[in-house]
């Protein structure tokens, strides 16, 4: 079927189509009603409407797929590797159940698991999903600080912790975060359940608060628990947003919006169907770790593979290894991991049979152009940039090869997908622009079964973050992107992320993508820095491919780099400095701290360091900013 059509089709006549894709998951009692929109821009998707996540997850595939992997979990951490399959889960799940039900978890009530990506945090999940319990899963690398604010945001009755997390080989014990975490925060928990690998021996319990998985699960043996049917509105978890941009908001999902989401976008946009494999190398504390390593693949009666690791331990060819020895379908991994792999010779993926992969997936942030080419080469399939933000749950700009395959156009991550309204507007006069003109990307709501629901206990900053920026109620991206001709999309950066050089306005995504363009270069980061004359000149931060401490060569980089770009977008966007640094810093989900940057570039301080993942690129920065720039002819 064409694209064109079915997209027209769920724009024109959404209830007809969603009602159609409803029939796609298990209802207890079917909607009423396909969609209420009565106070936009809130809405509700298949009233009335009685289903469960973890039903059709698991419970729903066990009698046709008892014996077929559920969930593969490898750990290259702790060198296990779990292979569980639908009545494995169905019974690990049901267990989990009824330990929550044990420690007074009902329907309605949030749980914040603090986990890494090991097979009990996808029971976790699951096992709230079944309870009605909303989950928020708060990633594990995440310090005592974040993760006392979203404890104080989510006010959970339970916390469910790792005893530890590992990274490249470094066991982090989570005890001590969540002891800080509890005591920082206004409203702890008054019960924490600890899942132990035995990586951390010390771990001293607090009475009365701590309680021990192994232990109850022991003591509740294989008891089922009935699975708690909930009106298709009802919320079924709460994920923060990164917080590139400030302080995280609470996205809160609903339950039967999300599965048929998933399910359609598992069919059309994935192509991955029951007993097919899907690997998504995400952490399970983002939205791609919640929509296609647990509920999505499950929901459809796939195989989900779950990663805990560096994508370079034992080597670089690990997660090759993992598509060749389990038959993997589609990959589902971001550009950061691949500028990671793209420091590493193209062999380790060459090496591997990857006949049975048929796309990898890439999502979170821009995929410049020669990230996108390299990784191209080295698997020989189609490589498709993934649009998507927290906030939309499922991709929002995607091709959709499950349905009819368009040509890659690389640096845009293609159409809007299925049900999403969207349009590219002036900024200020919220005009539609025409081809090939930038401007703001903005959805129309309704917004889609899957988006979020609203700002968990905030309807207010749900209306002021995105849906107060223009005259007309828009649900606002907050990024920039251009359209052409053929209807791709490319998307130039966030809003925020804009600087003035001389009167003109450049994306500093844009002069990015040049510069990441020098072959020398591995990756790029361009902030505005004030300047005199012009009011803002561009300031670039790079690392090099092949890190070099000859003046000469680092000097012939930057050269290069100028040239770059002026060749590329005029003079007036050439790098007025030019530093090399061996690390760039990022948030936790590997999107560049431009804010940090910035302010360290003018001498101010960096801010909101919370979500910052390594403190030594900090540093990196510091120092380099103290050497000076590279300075060329
Ligand atoms: P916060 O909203 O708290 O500042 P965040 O926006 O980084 O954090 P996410 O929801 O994880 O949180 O990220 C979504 C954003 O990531 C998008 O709005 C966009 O800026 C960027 N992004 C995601 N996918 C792509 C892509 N394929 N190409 C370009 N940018 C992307
Ligand atoms: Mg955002």
């Amino acid at each position: 079927m064409a694209y064109e059509d079915v997209y027209r089709r769920s724009i024109e006549q959404p209830e007809a189509f969603w009602g159609d894709e409803a029939k796609a998951i298990h209802w207890h009692v079917p909607p009423r009603q396909v969609l209420e929109y009565s106070q936009p821009p809130f809405r509700r998707w298949f009233v009335g409407g009685q289903t469960n996540l973890c039903y059709n997850a698991v419970d729903r595939h066990v009698a046709e797929r008892g014996d077929q992997l559920a969930l593969v979990a490898v750990s290259t951490e702790t060198d296990v590797t779990r292979e569980i399959s639908y009545r494995e889960l169905y019974r690990e799940v049901n267990a989990f159940a009824a330990v929550l039900k044990r420690l007074d978890v009902g329907r309605g009530d949030r749980v914040v698991i603090y986990m890494p990506n090991m097979a009990e945090a996808v029971f976790a999940m699951l096992a709230c999903a079944r309870i009605g319990a909303v989950h928020s899963v708060v990633f594990g690398g995440f310090a005592a600080h974040n993760l006392a604010l979203r404890i104080d945001d989510a006010q959970p009755k339970l916390l469910i912790a790792a005893d530890a997390g590992s990274r490249g080989g470094k066991v982090i014990p989570y005890k001590p975060l969540v002891d800080e975490a509890c005591a920082k925060a206004n409203t702890p928990p008054a019960k924490v359940l600890i899942v132990s690998r035995g990586l951390d021996a010390a771990e001293p319990k607090i009475a009365g608060r701590d309680e021990d998985y192994a232990t109850l699960r022991a003591a509740v043996g294989d008891a089922e628990v009935p699975v708690e049917w909930l009106e298709s509105n009802e919320p079924s978890y709460l994920l923060y947003t990164s917080g590139t941009t400030g302080k995280p908001k609470g996205v809160q999902r609903d339950v039967g919006g999300y599965a048929v989401a998933l399910a359609l976008s598992m069919r059309t946009v994935f192509d991955v169907g029951p007993g097919q494999v899907m690997f998504s190398t995400s952490d399970v504390g983002w939205a791609v770790g919640h929509s296609y390593n647990v509920y999505g693949p499950l929901i459809v009666g796939a195989t989900s593979v779950l990663y805990e690791g560096l994508p370079i331990t034992p080597d670089a060819g690990i997660w090759w290894a993992l598509c060749e020895q389990y038959g993997v379908r589609t990959m589902f991994s971001s550009p950061t991991a691949v500028r990671v792999l793209k420091k590493h010779d193209i062999d380790f993926i060459k090496r591997h049979d990857l006949s049975e992969l048929k796309y990898l997936f890439l999502a979170g942030e821009p995929l410049d152009e020669p990230t996108a080419h390299w990784i191209t080469d080295a698997i020989g399939k189609p490589v498709i940039d993934n649009y998507w933000q927290t906030e939309t749950g499922w991709p929002a700009l995607t091709l959709l090869p499950g349905l009819d395959m368009k040509p890659v156009r690389f640096g845009s991550p293609g159409f809007p997908n299925l049900g999403y309204r969207m349009k590219v507007i002036d900024e200020s006069t919220g005009e539609e622009v025409g081809p090939c003109k930038k401007g703001v990307l903005v959805m129309q709501p309704p917004l889609p079964p899957g988006c979020m629901t609203t700002i968990w206990n905030d309807d207010a900053r749900f209306l002021s973050s995105y849906f107060s920026h223009f005259k007309e109620l828009l649900y606002s991206s907050l990024d920039w992107a251009i359209r052409d001709e053929d209807g791709y999309t490319f998307i130039l950066g966030r809003t925020d992320d804009v600087i003035n050089v001389a009167g003109h306005r450049l994306g500093t995504r844009e002069i990015e993508e040049s510069v990441s363009g020098f072959p020398a270069v591995a990756e790029a980061a361009v902030i505005g820095v004030a300047d005199e004359l012009k009011g803002q000149v561009p300031v670039v931060f790079a690392t090099l491919r092949q890190a070099t401490d000859e003046p000469h060569e680092r000097v012939q980089a930057a050269d290069g780099m100028r040239r770059t770009v002026e060749q590329s977008l005029g003079a007036v966007a050439r790098p007025a400095r030019v530093y090399i640094v061996n690390a760039l810093p990022k948030t936790r989900s590997g999107k560049l701290l431009r804010r940090s940057l910035q302010a360290l570039a003018q001498g101010a301080d960096p801010g909101d360091l919370s979500t910052l993942d390594d403190p030594n690129a900090l540093e990196e920065v510091r120092r380099a900013l103290q050497r000076g720039p590279e300075v060329g002819s």
